[in-house]
């Protein structure tokens, strides 16, 4: 079983889950910048942020024979930080780099007017530079959220088959799929949407549009609840080629949109990044 985590944030993850991830599948990951849990106070914390996922992350990665790409925004939750905004200006230096696949997270969180104005401005430079965009949908009044977010999509003018809406449940699934955008679900261990849910929402929806992933990050979550749904599947009486479609080929799919997807082989011929090594001990 080949697996894409098409949305995971791997610089809060240990060696042990990428050793984990890599036994049970896991051969790609893409790393959406998102918030840190603790504030950040200026633009420069972005960008030692943005250089680490698109630099040191990728290189951990390779250290298991995983594959790392990384989406690039300033993300909906610092958006109303007016210390934060001015990374806005720094976004086009990052999205020309080769490892980023889209413009994300971009959403919203709490529906402010400065998260607006972030959302529209990102969702064209999305447009600007040919890339794909991953859409966050907020954890609270999320049908409203939804609806909002499709709005702000569809007034972009960006194709709807270049953005993933993210984060949705049995409630949201349906206003998805009718906008034509692809169809983000992010599995997680006691809330939210769960291994058992998701199987049942393919069953209704199919495999075409949907992104499965675990979101897993410095909160409670999980990096092998792909691997998990994807046995639920199995054990569901879907096909081992449903599986692989859902699980690795729709996000090969939604990413190669960028033009900069790179699967081959394993960056990891090397073991040290800028002279340093995820090994202890002096080798
Ligand atoms: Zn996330």
């Amino acid at each position: 079983m080949r697996i894409f985590d098409p949305h995971i944030h791997m610089t809060s993850r240990t060696t042990d889950d990428y050793a984990r991830m890599a036994e049970a599948g896991v051969q790609a990951v893409v790393e959406p910048a998102f918030w840190l849990g603790q504030p950040r106070t200026n633009p420069g914390s972005f960008t030692d942020y943005f250089d680490s996922i698109i630099g040191w992350e990728p290189f951990r990665a390779s250290q298991f024979g995983i594959r790392h790409h990384a989406t690039i925004a300033l993300n909906p939750k610092e958006a109303n930080d007016p210390r934060c905004r001015p990374v806005l200006d720094l976004l086009p230096r990052y999205l020309a780099k080769d490892g980023v696949v889209a413009v994300g997270e971009i959403g919203y969180d709490s529906m402010t007017p400065a998260e607006d104005e972030a959302f529209a401005a990102q969702l064209a430079l999305a447009l600007d530079h040919d890339l794909p965009a991953l859409v966050h949908t907020p954890h609270r009044d999320k049908a409203r959220g939804t609806q909002r977010s499709l709005d702000v999509i569809k007034e972009s003018g960006i194709d709807p088959g270049r953005v993933v809406l993210d984060h949705l449940n049995e409630v949201t699934v349906a206003a998805a799929r009718d906008a034509g955008v692809w169809a983000g679900f992010s599995i997680y261990p006691d809330t939210k949407m769960s291994p058992e849910r998701m199987v049942a929402i393919l069953r209704e929806y199919g495999p075409e549009r949907v992104l499965v992933n675990s979101a897993a990050d410095w909160g409670k979550s999980d990096p092998l609840l792909t691997a998990v749904t994807a046995a639920k599947m199995l054990a569901n009486g879907f096909s081992e080629d449903d599986v692989d479609r859902v699980l690795w080929r729709n996000p090969v799919e939604f990413y190669a949109q960028s033009g900069r997807l790179d699967l081959s082989g394993s960056a990891g011929d090397s073991p040290t990044f800028a002279g340093n090594s995820i090994l202890r001990g002096g080798s």
